[in-house]
């Protein structure tokens, strides 16, 4: 059993007051609040071993050597990937995706197929298509059903040989779905199909097994799961991260270079060009630490009762639609008022302490299935209490009363 109010004194933000008000922050979605330890590690890191790093002999450079490769490890450790070089260093999912797909430009004919899902953020969408666009591909969308669920059989009938890469999240982020990855990795390997997945959602509630998985990438973005803005990882599997071309050139992923012919350096460092985000990197190893100490599945725990409970809370409220019903959902609740525009919810209860996200969650294809504009996100941590949930809903019923 979680003592939530000893995690609350973890997170220094969480008692200001916003507006006045004790603030609410209900979009965990977008980015978490970073404990104390993840704070001091980023000042630490600046006051005591500021150096660039694989390059220097001197002191300082080496213990910033050993701290950012020391925080591979970890992170290896904790989605269990083999070896230590199938986990690049990225500033976040975004660049990861991006990577993997210009990478695909290489392998690609025209005539190949992509496989998105409807389900996508638009990260997960845009890549794929600018290297269709190049590279004569298709771009084949797996549909959903009302329940915000990815339809399984529409699935295994999109999959062919003409599949060669299969790109899905593990949980959505506009309407919490989490997806029956593992199904579909082993569907998608039956055809020869890679198979990328998008972490960027899982990773503040689970610890993904990348190799009971057997997905190809996993990308996933630091600042979601209490680590800073800016780094973030893409494992690849060691065959698939040797074929693909490096993505960007520069320092540290050479091995020799004259003016006739450049020759790459070994994984990682052939995807990590020019100075990386040393103090992210290490200070990403210190949030992992956290998490692991409060435990996955004490998070899990908490989570589910405040996915349930605001679930039931809001419901109370007339007129009030959620979208995204999934039979497995992670603590992600997106809704609708009858008759209000989301934004204007969001900007009442802005002012009330709460802060949720409004608008398509950069997932307008899931917007438009439903014919909304967009919806009010409220995205609950571990860190959240029934307590705010209560506050949430009594911050809504106001809102409703005034612009009704
Ligand atoms: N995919 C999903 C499912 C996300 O929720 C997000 C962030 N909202 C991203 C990708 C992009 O992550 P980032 O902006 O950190 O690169």
């Amino acid at each position: 059993m979680l003592d939530i109010n000893k995690i609350r004194a973890d997170f220094p933000i969480l008692t200001q007051k916003v507006n006045g008000k004790p603030l609410v922050y209900f979009d965990n979605g977008a980015t978490s609040q970073k404990p104390q330890v993840v704070i001091d590690a980023i000042s630490k890191y600046y006051q005591e071993i500021n150096a660039n790093i694989h390059r220097g002999v001197h002191t300082l450079s080496q213990l910033a050597t050993d701290a950012y490769e020391l925080s591979r490890g970890k992170i290896q450790d904790h989605i269990n990937a083999e070896f230590t070089h199938e986990v690049l260093f990225t500033s976040g999912t975004t660049f990861g995706i991006n990577l993997v797909a210009n990478g695909f430009a290489s392998i690609l004919k025209p005539g190949d197929e992509v496989l998105v899902s409807s389900l996508e953020h638009h990260s997960n969408i845009v890549p794929w298509q600018m290297l269709c666009e190049k590279t004569g591909a298709t771009l084949k969308v797996i549909p959903m059903n009302d329940n915000g669920e990815l339809i399984m059989e529409a699935f295994d009938k999109l999959l062919s040989d003409k599949t060669k890469i299969v790109t899905v999240n593990h949980i959505s982020n506009a309407l919490g779905t989490v997806n029956p990855i593992k199904y579909m990795i082993d569907k998608a390997h039956e055809f020869g199909a890679a198979v990328l997945i998008d972490g960027a959602q899982a990773v503040p509630h689970v610890k993904p097994d990348v190799q009971a998985l057997d997905c190809d990438f996993y990308v996933f973005s630091g600042h979601k799961m209490c680590g800073p803005t800016g780094i973030g990882i893409l494992y690849g599997k060691e065959a698939w991260l040797n074929k693909l071309p490096p993505y960007q050139g520069g320092g540290e992923m050479i091995k020799e270079v004259t003016f006739e012919k450049t020759t790459y350096a070994e994984l990682p460092h052939k995807f990590e060009a020019g100075t990386p985000n040393i103090a992210g990197g290490i200070v990403l190893g210190a949030a992992v630490d956290y998490m692991n100490s409060i435990g996955f599945e004490n998070i899990q725990k908490q989570e589910l009762e405040l996915l349930e409970y605001g679930t039931q809370r809001l419901l109370e409220i007339e007129g009030l639609k959620i979208y995204g019903t999934a039979a497995t959902k992670t603590s992600v609740i997106s809704f609708n008022i009858e008759g209000i525009h989301p934004y204007d919810i969001g900007t009442i209860i802005d002012k009330l302490g709460i802060a949720v996200r409004t608008g398509h969650h950069c997932a307008q294809p899931i917007m438009n299935y439903f014919k909304i504009p967009g919806t009010i996100r409220a995205s609950f941590s571990f860190y959240n209490t029934k307590e705010e949930i209560d506050a949430m809903v009594e911050a809504i019923k106001r809102a409703k009363t005034m612009l009704s």
